[in-house]
């Protein structure tokens, strides 16, 4: 499983430091409560703004029931290789503008994803918010409503409390 952590710097920062970011520790297993153990670092290469970043992710393990955990900056969305922010201003600006920053074909992908998850988003922010809060039907308005409200906060602390509540990610196949 993925824990989001918001580092509080940038994504070329977070690359600088190395393995010496700080980390948050986590003692314990999220599903047996047993004792975690370090396990090192794997390597993910994102993108933003088209220059490829290289850096460690760090991971635990349990020791009882052999679950693994990676420690996620909240600057990336689990499977997603462009960063959060590129990615959401990619669709905030074909939602708004019908403009192109990524390719066609990326873009209708990244808007396709986030309206499948549009119930979750929605149940969400009625949660969150307010428990009445209405939408329109139309999954387009629905999309740029939720894309407005997204923005009005930011966008990483959206993403990880999201996926905190859900247990998943915003843009989750
Ligand atoms: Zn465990």
């Amino acid at each position: 499983m993925q824990l989001i952590h918001n580092f509080k710097i940038s994504i070329s920062e977070y690359e600088q430091n190395g393995q010496d970011n700080v980390f948050p520790k986590i003692l314990h297993c999220p599903r047996c409560h047993d004792q975690l153990i370090q396990n090192g670092f794997y390597l993910r290469h994102p993108i933003d703004l088209d220059k490829q970043y290289t850096i460690f992710i760090k991971r635990y393990r349990c020791k009882h029931c052999g679950l693994s955990i990676s420690i996620l900056p909240s600057f990336l969305l689990p499977h997603f290789q462009r960063t959060l922010k590129e990615i959401f201003q990619c669709m905030y600006d074909y939602y708004f503008m019908k403009k192109l920053i990524l390719s066609r074909c990326q873009t209708l992908f990244y808007c396709r994803r986030f309206e499948k998850n549009i119930p979750g988003i929605i149940s969400f922010f009625r949660s969150k918010i307010n428990p009445f809060l209405k939408f329109v039907k139309k999954t387009k308005k629905k999309a740029i409503k939720l894309i407005k409200m997204i923005k009005s906060s930011p966008t990483p602390t959206f993403s990880r409390r999201y996926y905190d509540h859900l247990q998943k990610c915003f843009m989750a196949n």
